[in-house]
């Protein structure tokens, strides 16, 4: 019951180029198992916030000037990507990243290597992907480059879930995708919080379908965390209803 979150931080900043405040005092948590949604518009700070408990990119910005960032109790706030990786921490960039010329199966085994080492050896590797999304069973041998948005955003989570990772950052999933994509994609992620216990932080500008699978919520502008309460809470907030949700809330 006293276990640390599994990531915290405190008082968190992070200056670009010296002169950039991007991220200002923010200070969050996850607890084990949850979702934690990072909302707010363009620009707000959330792939910052990814970045700085993933580490990656860590070196090519700015230091964090103030503040510190916790990984299961450990102090990370300077950790390297590698070390992060290592502890099955696995980071899902924006803008599904999949290797265009290379196949899904080829795309998939990826997930199967670590800083160069492969991880695991067997065919079966692959069940948790195809559990959670069949549809890349059927897809094996078509090149990533080929694929729609919504089975390019599958393969990117699938090849994440073969890390086997403790925690799951994933920034903007349903960025440009059909709307009932992005429903499937956030039951599918739901779905997979729940049967492989994966703690998960979810950046995305889409704050009602997050809203919906997430347990948290942390609403950021100009770098700073402008509200933050239980996601069911959350929702409920006229401020959310008005500038988030905008008329979909009246459906
Ligand atoms: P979000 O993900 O919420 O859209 P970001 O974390 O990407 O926001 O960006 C936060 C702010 O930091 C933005 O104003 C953005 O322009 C700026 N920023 C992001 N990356 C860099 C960078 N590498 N160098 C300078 N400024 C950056
Ligand atoms: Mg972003």
């Amino acid at each position: 019951a006293d276990e640390p979150p599994v990531v915290e931080l405190d008082n968190a900043e992070i200056v670009y180029d010296r002169t950039f405040l991007a991220v200002q005092g923010v200070s969050m948590s996850a607890d084990r198992g949850d979702i934690v949604a990072l909302l707010g518009p363009n620009g707000a700070g959330k792939s910052t916030i990814l970045k700085m408990i993933s580490g990656i990119g860590r070196s090519e910005r700015g230091e964090v000037t103030r503040g510190s960032v916790y990984y299961e109790g450990d102090e990370v706030t300077n950790a390297k990507t590698n070390e992060m990786v290592d502890r099955n921490v696995t980071h899902i960039l924006e803008g599904r990243r999949v290797f265009e010329d290379l196949t899904v199966e080829e795309n998939l085994r990826c997930g199967l290597y670590r800083g160069g080492r492969r991880i695991r050896y067997s065919k079966s590797d692959y069940d948790i992907a195809f559990e959670y999304f069949p549809k890349l069973e059927e897809l094996l041998d078509v090149e990533a480059g080929y694929c729609s948005g919504g089975e390019q955003q599958m393969l990117v989570i699938a090849r994440a879930l073969i890390h086997r990772p403790n925690l799951l950052l994933l920034d903007e999933p349903s960025l440009g995708l059909a709307p009932k994509l992005v429903v499937d994609i956030y039951e599918t992620l739901r779905e997979i919080n729940r049967e492989e216990d994966i703690t998960m932080i979810i950046a995305d500008q889409n704050a009602k379908e997050t809203l919906e699978v997430a347990d948290y919520g942390y609403v950021l502008e100009n770098g700073q965390v402008e509200l933050h309460d239980p996601a069911d809470v959350l929702m409920d907030r006229e401020e959310i209803k008005e500038f988030y949700l905008g008329t979909s809330s009246e459906e």
